[in-house]
């Protein structure tokens, strides 16, 4: 027989303040903001290869541009940093899904390797471990991801302050990659080290060398 109080109990979902989450990410997971071109270089690398990978069904997706490349601009005057890449790229609902969406895939595989890590291991890791794409709001106060999803017509652009909200619309094709994604990073004051060439070649020999993508570096002529 159930008591009147066990008939009580209700499930309930936590619910999150979004914003706070998100400055808490930002602000306490990392000690070294480095990481956050790791992040952005590995999702551009994991784009290139989910192009390759669907082109062995569809060649014509390559088009006249078949060869991988992710492109490293460097903006000291506008205080900007651009990633590019020319991977598969993505289509508005994908950015929606993708980058609304708060730790979802970097995060869950995070969480993997904390529980099955032993002792104090898991603090060592979250030194180590990516939260992915949200990391770029460590050094920037905007961030805008252009996108164009191979063989698509259209193009999209994203862009959010990483403080609890996003906007997403369409955008001219003119502005926009001929493929894949273009993630425009609007460097905080204390962050524009990076748009330092020797800064920048720094990280990514440090943290990117193992990427199976050629990496551009260009200085923006002024
Ligand atoms: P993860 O890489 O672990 O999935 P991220 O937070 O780094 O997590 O990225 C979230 C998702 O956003 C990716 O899984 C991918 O779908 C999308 N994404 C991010 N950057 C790109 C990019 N440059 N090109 C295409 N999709 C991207
Ligand atoms: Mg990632």
């Amino acid at each position: 027989m159930t008591t009147s109080v066990e008939q009580n109990v209700e499930s309930h979902v936590f619910e999150a303040d979004v914003a706070r989450l998100l400055h808490m990410m930002v602000h306490s997971v990392y000690s070294d903001k480095d990481v956050f071109l790791r992040e952005l270089i590995s999702n551009a690398a994991d784009a290139c290869e989910k192009l390759r990978y669907e082109a062995i069904e569809t060649p014509a997706l390559l088009g006249s541009d078949a060869e991988s490349r992710i492109t490293l601009s460097l903006d000291e005057e506008n205080r900007r940093l651009v990633v590019e890449d020319n991977g598969i790229g993505m289509q508005r609902d994908e950015m929606i899904e993708a980058l609304g969406t708060i730790a979802r895939s970097g995060t869950r595989a995070f969480m993997d390797r904390i529980a099955a890590s032993k002792g104090g291991e898991g603090a060592q890791l979250i030194g180590q471990f990516g939260v992915g794409f949200y990391s770029c709001f460590m050094v920037a106060d905007r961030v805008d991801v252009v996108s164009r999803h191979a063989g698509s017509d259209q193009a999209s652009k994203w862009s959010s302050d990483g403080k609890g909200s996003y906007s997403v619309g369409p955008v001219d094709l003119a502005e926009a990659p001929e493929r894949g994604t273009r993630i425009v990073l609007h460097l905080m004051e204390d962050a524009k080290k990076y748009t330092s060439r020797w800064t920048v070649e720094r990280i990514v020999k440090e943290q990117s060398g193992h990427v199976p993508v050629a990496i551009r570096l260009i200085e923006k002529p002024d």
